[in-house]
Order: structure tokens, then C-alpha cells, then sequence
């Protein structure tokens, strides 16, 4: 049993969807291209599940959010795949791959063959069994990847209003739930083991003033310490958490967001892989010519910074998709990709957007008491990185162009003082 199609898109999340509707823009023809993905619904914005979705009014609900909404493009429902020729194969797995004769084999037992891969598989969330925790599995546990898990933990968050959340980590997901648990009247303990949250992008000041603002609205912080264990009543429901530092904490729910996992199994052995992800070239193309990857799970050069990097956002998974496929459709006229790293989040009121690396030295500017604040990473004399938090989208443009520029500071003082009038104006 089997069916051929010239291009596949193995996975169907953001970089899928985008790449589908690049496809369609670049004229593929009616029963070229397949999307076999292992959700039961067609590709949709991931960045909803921790935001609009965990609402208590009004929630953003299927088909409201199916990509590619995000980037104020078009809206891409089952219908619309239909309309274009595109097989969409929802709620299959493929679980093994071989590329030399490019063919998939899905969990179903089918073949598919192609002339074309796109790897758009992203990533997993780790999970507490892999750092020596057990129980995680228990049904007020949750983590939050895909939908199903989304509603789950809407599920669990429904059934303890009032009661108590432990939040395991102080990245992206612990921070954007811990908000979501609070608008919906849970009290909100977050656990993390680093100094301050968001340890990977913040600044030490930057994180304080998220971490004031979380605890006025009565969330509060244990650092420096990781769960060592669940408590658990006679249903299998967890009762409570202990930590490594020795306290207790009482719990109606758990959300674990505790970092990612590519999901790169079916090419181990087969392709190039770097930094935990799918080593590929300035045109998202892998070590096999007729397979290319895209989104989390590609590693890829970032030329602005010289090296490869991968990344675990949704602008850089839409236009690494919509890049691959220009590659594949438009080889000649497709240049190399060239990307400038884009991460943001919202919170309660606040939003904040960063471009670039954040190496270097950071110097701050702003109002740290007020609304609207930033900082610009410097390194080796040229800025690399900016942050601004409650920026107008001039401003955020301006931070996107100066740091696009790399603009040579001689100065830290004179550019803390100028602040983002630096952007604005360079
Ligand atoms: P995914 O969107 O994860 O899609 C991968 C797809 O592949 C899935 O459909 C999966 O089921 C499928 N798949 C995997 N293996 C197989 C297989 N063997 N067979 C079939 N199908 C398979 N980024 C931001 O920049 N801003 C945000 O605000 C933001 N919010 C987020 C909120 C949440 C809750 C999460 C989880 C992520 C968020 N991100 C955000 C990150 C962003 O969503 C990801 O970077 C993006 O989804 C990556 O796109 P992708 O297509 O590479 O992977
Ligand atoms: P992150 O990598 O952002 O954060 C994981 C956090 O958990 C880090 O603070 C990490 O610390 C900590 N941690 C690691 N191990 C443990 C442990 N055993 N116990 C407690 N804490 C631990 O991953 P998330 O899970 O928050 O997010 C998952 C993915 O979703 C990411 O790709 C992220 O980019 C994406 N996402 C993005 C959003 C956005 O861009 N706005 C929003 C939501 C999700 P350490 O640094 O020391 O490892």
C-alpha cells in the first residue's frame, strides 16, 4: 500500500502550514504535495495555546487560530487545503524514514514516497521522568505542547478554581501559564532552578521587573532549587510537590515547562545533525540533497551572527518555511537565508519583543518603574541584541532595523542615555 507525491512536509505545525501556503503562492499543482502530521487537526498557531486558548472569557478556539493567522495572512482551514489540491493526512504518525529511497512508512503501515522532503517535525517537551522524577503522568500534571494538551489543562485549571498551582520552570511556558493561572483565580507558585526567570534571555534587571510585577498580582517565587518528588491521594491525583531545598508545596494542578526536544529520531544516522537539530544549509537544505528542514528542528546559519544556530519561535519557523520552499520551487533566483532572530511574548498587559543574541554586555534604558524599557547587547564594539517591553511598532521596528544594522557603540554611557532614541534615529 502506498501513494508518490513530489513534495511531502513531514509534520504539520506552524513551519507546515506556512510552507503550504508558499507552496501554493509558487504555483504547485492539485496532487503534488502532501502534509502528514501526527495532530488530528489541520496546522494551526502554537503561540495561542499559552495565551487566547487558557482565557477564562472568550478563548481562542479552533478554527479561529489555524496558521497562518499570526502573520496576518491568510487562514488556513481543512477546506482550504481541500480547495488547493493539497493532501492534508491528519492524526498519522510516520514512524520510520528512509531517505535514500525517500520513502515514510506512518504508524498506519502506508508508504509514502516523495521527490521532495520538507522536515517540519519540531520538537517535544521534556518531560520530568528525564531529570529522575517520577509521576508526571498523573492527570493534574500537565505539560503544554499541542492542543490535546491544551485542553487538558484547561480541563484541570477548570476544576480547581481557587485552589493552587505549582509551576515547574521560569521559561517561555512557566511564565506565559503562570499568568493564564492567575487570570483564571489560581494561586501561582513558580519553581526554577536558576537565579531569575527567563535565564536564558533576561537580564538579571530585566527579569526583576517581570518577577515584581508577577508577585503583585500574588505570584510567588522559589529559586535555585527543582522538584524532587510528587505526593500523591489514593485516585493517583498529586496532592503535593516537594522540592530538593526540603519545602512542601500544596497543589491542585502542576505545568511543567521545563524546555524542548527536536524531534530528529527518524534521520539519526541518516542526516547531519548540530546543536540537537537538522544541520542545514543557507537554503534549508540538509546533507541529502532531496531533503530539507525547517522550524525547531533545523539548525541552520544565522549569517548576522556567523554561526548556526536553531531556534524555538514562531517567526523563525514561518519564515524558515516559507525560505525552503522558495529554495525548492525557485532554486536560482533564491538566495541564501538571512535571518535576524525574532522572540516576544504577552503577558497580563505587558508585551515585549527582543531581535538579535543577547551576548555581550547589556546596557539598559528606559523607565524600569514605568511602562516602557529595554536594553541593547553589545559585543565586540558592535550592538547585537535589543529588548524593548510596551513599545508602540515604530519602536519595534526601529529596534529590528538598528539591530539589523549591527551599528559599531564606542560609547555605553552616551548610548544607555540616548535609550531608544539610539533606534530611532541610527
Ligand atoms: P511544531 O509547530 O511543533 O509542529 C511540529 C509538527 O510535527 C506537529 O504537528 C507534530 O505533531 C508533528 N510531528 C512530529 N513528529 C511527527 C511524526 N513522526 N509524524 C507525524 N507528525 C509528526 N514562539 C514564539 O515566537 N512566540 C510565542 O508566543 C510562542 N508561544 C508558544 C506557546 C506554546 C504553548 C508553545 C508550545 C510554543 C510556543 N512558541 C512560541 C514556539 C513556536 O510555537 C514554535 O517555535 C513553532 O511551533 C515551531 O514550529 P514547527 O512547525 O517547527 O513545529
Ligand atoms: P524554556 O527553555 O523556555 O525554559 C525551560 C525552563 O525550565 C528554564 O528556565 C530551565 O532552566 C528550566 N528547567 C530545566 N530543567 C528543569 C527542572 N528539572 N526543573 C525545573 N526547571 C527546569 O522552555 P519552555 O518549556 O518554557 O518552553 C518550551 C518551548 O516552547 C520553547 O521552545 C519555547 O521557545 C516555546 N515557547 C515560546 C514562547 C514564546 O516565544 N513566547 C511561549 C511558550 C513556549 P535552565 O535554563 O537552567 O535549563
Amino acid at each position: 500500500m502506498g501513494r508518490a507525491f513530489v513534495y511531502v512536509i513531514l509534520g504539520g505545525g506552524v513551519a507546515a502550514g506556512y510552507a503550504a501556503l508558499e507552496f501554493t503562492r509558487r504555483g504547485v499543482s492539485h496532487g503534488e504535495l502532501c502534509i502528514i502530521s501526527e495532530e488530528p487537526v489541520a496546522p494551526y498557531e502554537r503561540p495561542a495555546l499559552s495565551k487566547g486558548f487558557l482565557l477564562p472569557e472568550n478563548p481562542a478556539r479552533l478554527p479561529s487560530f489555524h496558521t497562518c493567522v499570526g502573520a496576518n495572512e491568510e487562514r488556513l482551514t481543512p477546506k482550504w487545503y481541500k480547495e488547493h489540491g493539497i493532501e492534508l493526512v491528519p492524526g498519522t504518525r510516520v514512524k520510520s524514514a528512509d531517505v535514500r529511497r525517500k520513502t515514510l512508512l506512518t504508524a498506519a503501515g502506508e508508504t509514502i514516497s516523495y521527490k521532495i522532503l520538507v522536515i517540519a517535525t519540531g520538537a517535544r517537551a521534556l518531560k520530568l521522568e528525564e531529570f529522575g522524577v517520577s509521576g508526571s503522568d498523573a492527570a493534574n500534571v500537565c505539560y503544554l505542547r499541542d492542543l490535546a494538551d491544551a485542553n487538558r489543562l484547561v480541563n484541570v485549571m477548570q476544576s480547581c478554581a481557587g485552589g493552587n498551582a505549582v509551576v515547574i520552570g521560569g521559561g517561555y511556558i512557566g511564565m506565559e501559564c503562570a499568568a493564564s493561572l492567575v487570570i483564571n483565580k489560581i494561586n501561582v507558585t513558580m519553581v526554577f532552578p536558576e537565579a531569575h526567570c527567563m535565564a536564558r534571555l533576561f537580564t538579571p534587571k530585566i527579569a526583576s521587573y517581570y518577577e515584581d510585577y508577577y508577585e503583585s498580582k500574588g505570584v510567588k517565587f522559589i529559586k535555585g532549587t527543582v522538584l524532587s518528588s510528587f505526593e500523591f491521594d489514593s485516585s493517583g491525583k498529586v496532592t503535593a510537590v516537594n522540592l530538593r531545598d526540603g519545602s512542601r508545596l500544596p497543589a491542585d494542578i502542576v505545568v511543567v515547562g521545563i524546555g524542548i526536544r527536536p524531534n530528529t529520531s527518524l534521520f539519526e544516522g541518516q542526516l547531519t545533525l548540530e546543536k540537537g537539530g537538522i544541520k542545514v544549509n543557507g537554503q534549508l537544505q540538509s546533507s541529502n540533497n532531496s531533503v530539507y528542514a525547517v522550524g525547531d528542528v533545523a539548525t541552520f546559519p544565522v549569517k548576522l551572527f556567523g554561526e548556526t544556530r536553531r531556534l524555538e519561535h514562531v517567526d523563525s519557523a514561518r519564515k524558515s518555511a516559507g525560505h525552503a520552499v522558495a529554495a525548492i520551487m525557485e532554486p536560482e533566483k533564491t538566495g541564501e537565508f538571512d535571518y535576524l532572530p525574532f522572540f516576544y511574548s504577552r503577558v497580563f498587559t505587558m508585551s515585549w519583543q527582543f531581535y538579535g543574541d543577547n551576548a555581550g554586555e547589556a546596557v539598559h534604558f528606559g523607565d524600569y518603574s514605568g511602562h516602557t524599557f529595554g536594553a541593547y547587547w553589545i559585543n565586540k564594539g558592535h550592538l547585537v541584541g535589543s529588548f524593548l517591553e510596551g513599545g508602540t511598532k515604530e519602536e519595534y521596528e526601529a529596534i529590528a532595523k538598528a539591530t539589523r544594522l549591527k551599528p559599531e557603540i564606542e560609547d555605553l554611557i552616551e548610548l544607555q542615555k540616548q535609550g531608544l532614541d539610539f533606534a530611532l534615529t541610527v
